[in-house]
């Protein structure tokens, strides 16, 4: 193990929390941010503050947001009938990039996990069943991970929601089982939502 200066080698272990990043890899950002100028190391540290200052949770859709209401609930243009159920506010990404669907999100904060003690009070479901009761919505498509917990969170949901009127689907398929939303292409996600299945 080197030996570094202390705020190197505290920069480095700090690189190294996070997600991906090995010894080397901590190593070579930290030494990046050594050698380069003291604007760059500023910005840097700016951007991971402001993302933990300025930014909270939609109050509509529990997505990330930089104000009371996320980009797609504050838009007008988008359809208010349907709503998308996801995981976490990264899933929305790649059901955004199909162009597929243009109705408006619900982040639930995780699944349902007996395994891990999870179980649908933790999530933000409540919320959920309060846009419901507009009578506005028509239709809730559950895009939550293709995972065993994914599942039995999509289950529940439908058993909750059905009984009030809407019409429950789950997307289809065509996403690797096991695997997580954020890594199906445009097209398996595409068609995932076209085939879409009532629960
Ligand atoms: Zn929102």
């Amino acid at each position: 193990m080197p030996d570094f200066a202390e705020p190197l080698q505290r920069l480095v272990d700090e690189f190294r929390r996070l997600p991906g990043i090995g010894q080397k890899s901590a190593q070579r950002l930290a030494f990046h941010v050594l050698r380069g100028a003291r604007e760059d190391a500023e910005r840097l540290s700016h951007a991971l503050l402001d993302v933990k200052d300025k930014l909270g949770l939609c109050a509509i859709c529990n997505n990330i947001s930089d104000g009371e209401e996320c980009t797609y609930c504050r838009n007008p243009n988008r359809d208010r009938t349907s709503i998308c159920v996801v995981e976490e506010p990264h899933n929305i990404l790649p059901v955004e990039t199909t162009r597929a669907f243009d109705g408006l999100y619900h982040v639930l904060h995780g699944a349902i996990s007996p395994l891990r003690g999870i179980g649908p009070e933790q999530l933000k479901i409540k919320g959920l069943i309060a846009r419901l009761s507009g009578g506005e919505v028509q239709e809730v498509i559950v895009a939550t991970n293709p995972t065993v917990e994914g599942e039995a969170t999509a289950s529940y949901l439908a058993r909750l929601l059905k009984p009030l009127g809407v019409k429950v689907s789950r997307i289809a398929m065509g996403i690797p089982v096991g695997s997580d939303l954020e890594f199906a292409d445009e097209v398996t996600m595409s068609k995932s939502l076209e085939n879409r299945r009532e629960l």
